[in-house]
């Protein structure tokens, strides 16, 4: 009997069929990357997958029954999928995967549009935890919905099909940072310097108006801005005003790919909170259960999950309720049986910033899905610290399945902290644990997460749904 816990990674613990595993599911999860890149893109794609997988849209009025299998859009960010069991609800409850599929992000503001010195710009508001300075002279890609007059709704995709342009923010030259360089990297870039370039090509057409006018002038009629805002007009039939009913941001440009000679590891944008979102998804399609299963895949996280898409929405409660008073169930019964896991990414031990993490209590790259009993900061504010009984019945669960897991806590404590969407859940009345991907460079345009981990929580889900 072993005494002692050690740490396990899961590429010295691998077979070849197992390293085969591991690498095919990659593919599968690049690809989903790929079109999920922001909550929107995500949750349709999770419909199309279910869709395909034989699930038929949810209503909250409809009575469910043993085999059905249900999907929900909340509002296109914001997706439930559900697999109905054969457990009796009241007593089984429900087995809950929590996971948010948006991520950090540039939202362009309600008048995004200006033209200075020749140049048009958009402007832009961060959405979620930035390293502001990470996130110029990098290829952006311009996603989301505009409403025209009248309901009509345009979606914008641009900068990640080949030979698409891309949209880009500009830095100062080393040669003129002198004073740029003696700032705190927090200072360095500021919000209002995240403009966009996005035109340099002015209207021709009133050449003659032109002659004679100063420079002041020109700038004045917006001549790149004009001809923008009429290819703009062009493809998607929109004006500037139209801006203002719209959700569009800037995200990074570009395919997952993989790192390193071995390929072992996975670069990409949004794997927080994507890496989780896939997995939990992957369970709940793949797998059929006694137990009635529901994945969800949050949206708002990122800003505090506030919000009719966020988990602190009560959406997530009626959809329960449905389920409940489909089998004639008392509701708060079924909460108090359901069961969760708020699967969400941890931070990987960086060995090149490793004084920033306790060692013994970091989760390892390729080591696992990592557990959190809490996150949270300081004197763990903030967060969900799920009971030791319930750590037990986890640990039980992914054991017998011979999951191998980690724990992981956020950094050393006096350094930061941050939370999840696990106490949401668990302010419900139902037991809740964070459970994760390691992630190294989290919220940096370009994050890196190992294979072994994402097939590790897949796994971890599959356990968790049994
Ligand atoms: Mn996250
Ligand atoms: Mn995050």
């Amino acid at each position: 009997m072993d005494l002692k816990y050690k740490r396990k990674n899961i590429y010295e613990e691998a077979d070849q069929a197992k390293l085969d595993a591991i690498y095919a599911f990659a593919e599968d999860y690049k690809a989903f990357l790929n079109v999920s890149k922001t909550e929107r893109g995500a949750s349709a794609e999770a419909a199309r997958q279910a869709e395909a997988a034989g699930f038929k849209p949810f209503s909250f009025s409809e009575k469910l029954k043993a085999g059905d299998k249900r999907y929900f859009i909340n509002r296109g960010k914001n997706i439930f999928l559900i697999r109905v069991g054969t457990e009796d609800v009241a007593r089984d409850g429900i087995r809950i995967m929590v996971a948010h599929v948006d991520s950090p992000r540039l939202d362009l503001k309600p008048n995004p549009m200006y033209e200075k010195d020749g140049l048009c710009y958009f402007k832009t508001h961060y959405y979620g935890g930035i390293k502001k300075y990470q996130w110029t002279t990098i290829p952006m890609a311009l996603q989301g919905v505009v409403m025209l007059p009248g309901g009509e709704k345009k979606e914008i995709n641009i900068g990640d099909e080949e030979g698409d342009p891309v949209f880009y923010i500009t830095d100062l030259l080393p040669h003129l940072s002198g004073e740029q360089n003696s700032k705190p990297t927090a200072k360095a870039i500021e919000g209002e310097s995240l403009n966009a370039v996005i035109g340099a090509l002015p209207l021709k057409e009133d050449k003659a108006a032109d002659e004679g006018a100063d420079d002041k002038e020109k700038e004045k009629k917006g001549k790149v801005k004009d001809a923008v805002l009429k290819l703009l007009n062009e493809k998607y039939g929109m004006t500037e005003i139209d801006f203002q009913c719209s959700e569009l941001c800037l995200v990074p440009a570009g395919k997952a790919r993989d790192i390193g000679f071995d390929r072992a590891l996975i670069f990409a944008y949004g794997h927080d909170d994507k890496v989780c979102a896939y997995p939990e998804m992957r369970a709940v399609l793949d797998y059929d259960s006694p137990h009635t299963v529901m994945a969800v895949f949050a949206d708002k996280e990122e800003t505090g999950s506030e919000g009719t898409t966020g988990m602190q929405s009560k959406v997530i409660n009626d959809v329960i309720d449905t389920i409940a008073a489909s089998f004639g169930a008392n509701p708060i019964e079924v909460r108090y049986h359901s069961k969760c896991i708020s699967a969400d990414v941890t931070a990987g031990y960086d060995p090149t910033y490793s004084q920033a993490f306790e060692s013994r209590n970091s989760a390892y790259i390729s080591c696992g899905a990592a557990i959190s009993k809490y996150t949270g900061a300081r004197g763990k504010s903030s967060t969900n610290d799920a009971p030791a009984e319930y750590m037990g019945f986890i640990r039980d669960t992914l054991d017998a399945s011979g999951v191998i897991w980690q724990t992981g806590e956020l950094g050393a404590i006096d350094m930061g902290g941050g939370g999840t969407v696990a106490m949401y859940i668990a302010n419900l009345g139902i037991d809740t644990v964070d459970i994760g991907v390691p992630v190294l460079s989290m919220h940096a345009p370009y994050e890196l997460i190992s294979k072994a981990d994402v097939y590790s929580l897949y796994e971890a889900c599959v356990a968790f749904c049994k």
